[in-house]
């Protein structure tokens, strides 16, 4: 269905347009109409799909000469950039129409600016929660004359913590007006919040869940761990995304990961919350323009964001949460485009989580190996005979030239060093993944270690080299890259290379000690802390220092990997 079979007026069909709309996207289809009419309309679709327009379009075509002076709409966005990105498109729709003015209020900007615009009569409102609560206490945002409230993104509200302000909010507001809510998701929150707020909706859900995600091709790598780093740097540099995204679980893996490929020599920024507003918008905006060629960033910092020709987006880590994923990969493959999802894993835990997203989504995931050093040499040389053979040279090249001759060096040498130089400056920093790390004792000895705690002891008889020969085993480690081994009557504690602890754990998953199944976990000083062991543990068994683990959540503790990254050289499958 085209935008110009729907009873808009001209100025909107104009800017609709010049936007390049030709053809709605299901959501708007089927919404637009019901909000034009006033209708209560809960929207379930997936991100990409244009919810924006679809209340958009409705909220400035409902602007009348009446409403002037003020709010007459409000729009609830999670974040400050989904709410600065809504304005602009907002703002877009209502190009040609007179009397619209939006305002757009969140928190970490002056709020002397926002109350400027709020004075001068802005009647579509778009802010985060927060801000808003404030200017409506403040009272200088005045919702008597609001007829439309839009919570854009609501589950990623509520998830964010906004429950209490978007109620205090709907309850500000008067009775008779019109309430739409989009989420992706449809919690028992939402349906709660549907059922107090809205009267009679009409519920509008998309079954295209996969129909973005189809035009993604998604694959994932296998990768060893502590190593992913170096894959990710691998597979920039081969595939070369003029535009891509990194995703991340934690801040700290963000700042981390942006610093690592900076010093690569990628034009990366990381996007996060703990960024200051200013910072934030910089980025993004770096980012649209190109100038910024990666973006690395969390779930919550990236939601819901719109950049075209985004070619690539990378899952560095997996994400926390299979919804996660389809919002992660939705940033590339916007409307209608095709893109390319790859995830990186390490370890068995991984691949079944990843298999579960795979499941949940419907889609496939293949796993290619990754680029080696020579295919990115390969594919080098080749840019390279594309980038001469299309240059043209000047007069001061052939004096050059003429000047070398002179000193002996020929054309083809010249050439030759001069192609050398180019080919070394793509290739060099390349990570090298296939060589070999170094974990013997010797050089190893002043690395971090932990301590693993394995729940079999003296009372099975079990002596080190058992222990050690079944680690060996399991992990394809060698011996010298184990510490010490204690054993206790019930649980044997062995001291491993922090770095490697995590893959320890994952691959002693289904490990056999003298015919016995073993469970191997972190040893925390607590977690065999029953009686009957507790009496063996010797007091300060547990340094802090050396394992900060504690209360950390898995993903930060993922982040403390990388530092040593640098330091492994040896092959371990
Ligand atoms: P969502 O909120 O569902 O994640 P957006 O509103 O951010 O999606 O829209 C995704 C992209 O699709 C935007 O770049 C938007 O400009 C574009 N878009 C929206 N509607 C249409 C349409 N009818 N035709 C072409 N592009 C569209
Ligand atoms: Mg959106």
């Amino acid at each position: 269905m085209h935008f110009n079979e729907l009873n808009l007026s001209d100025e909107l069909l104009r800017a609709v347009d010049e936007l390049g709309y030709t053809e709605m996207t299901e959501i708007q289809q089927q919404s637009i109409p019901l909000l034009l009419e006033g209708r209560d309309v809960v929207g379930r679709s997936n991100t990409g799909t244009g919810k924006t327009a679809a209340f958009g379009i409705p909220a400035v075509e409902s602007i009348t000469e009446a409403d002037k002076r003020s709010a007459v709409v409000l729009i609830l966005c999670p974040t400050r950039e989904l709410a600065m990105q809504a304005n602009d498109e907002i703002r877009k729709f209502a190009k040609f129409k007179e009397g619209v003015k939006t305002s757009a209020v969140y928190g970490g900007a002056s709020m002397e600016k926002q109350i400027h615009e709020l004075k001068r009569g802005a009647n579509i409102i778009i802010g985060t929660p927060g801000r808003v609560m404030d200017h409506i206490r403040r009272r200088t945002l005045k919702l008597e004359n609001l007829r439309t409230v839009i919570l854009d993104e609501a589950d990623e509200m509520l998830n964010m913590g906004f429950r209490e302000d978007i109620e205090s909010i709907l309850a500000d507001v008067p009775e008779n007006r019109q309430t739409v809510l989009f989420s992706a998701t449809m919690p028992k929150e939402i349906m709660a919040i549907t059922e107090k707020y809205q009267t009679d909706p009409v519920h509008v859900k998309i079954k295209s869940a996969q129909k973005t995600v189809e035009l993604i091709e998604q694959f994932y790598f296998e990768v060893a761990m502590g190593r992913k780093t170096d894959a990710l740097r691998l597979l920039l540099a081969a595939y070369k995304p003029s535009s891509a995204m990194v995703f991340c679980n934690t801040k700290a893996m963000v700042d981390q990961l942006t610093e690592e490929l900076v010093k690569s020599g990628f034009r990366a920024a990381g996007l996060h919350g703990d960024m200051k507003q200013i910072q934030r918008t910089q980025v993004m905006n770096s980012f649209k323009n190109n100038t910024t060629e990666i973006l690395v960033a969390t779930d919550v910092a990236a939601r819901g964001i719109d950049v075209r020709g985004v070619d690539a987006v990378f899952n560095y880590d997996l994400p926390q949460d299979n919804e996660y994923y389809i919002h992660r990969i939705g940033r590339t493959g916007r409307a209608g485009r095709t893109g390319t999802a790859y995830t990186l894993i390490s370890g068995r835990k991984q691949l079944f989580d990843l298999r579960a997203i795979e499941k949940y989504t419907h889609a496939t995931i293949r796993e290619m190996p990754l680029p080696e050093r020579s295919d990115i040499i390969a594919m080098t040389k080749e840019a390279v005979i594309k980038e001469i053979s299309e240059a043209e040279a000047g007069h001061n090249a052939y004096d050059i030239l003429d000047r070398l001759a002179g000193m002996g060096i020929d054309y083809r040498e010249a050439a030759a060093r001069v192609i050398a130089k180019q080919l070394n400056a793509a290739t060099e920093s390349l990570p090298d993944l296939e060589s070999a790390r170094p974990l013997k004792k010797g050089r190893n000895s002043g690395a971090k270690t932990v301590k693993i705690v394995i729940n079999i002891g003296r009372n099975r008889r079990i002596a080190p080299n058992f222990i050690l020969g079944a680690l060996v085993d399991a992990t394809g480690m060698t011996g010298r890259d184990f510490g010490k081994i204690d054993i206790f009557d019930e649980h044997t504690t062995v001291e491993v290379p922090e770095t490697e602890c995590e893959y320890i754990i994952d691959s002693t998953d289904s490990m056999k000690i003298n015919g016995n199944k073993v469970e191997v976990k972190l040893f925390k000083g607590s977690s065999f802390n029953d009686r009957k062991n507790r009496r063996y543990d010797e007091k300060p068994r547990f340094d802090r220092k050396k394992s900060a683990y504690g209360n950390r959540k898995k993903a930060e503790i993922y982040s403390d990997y990388i530092p040593n990254r640098k330091k492994r050289t040896k092959k371990r499958h």
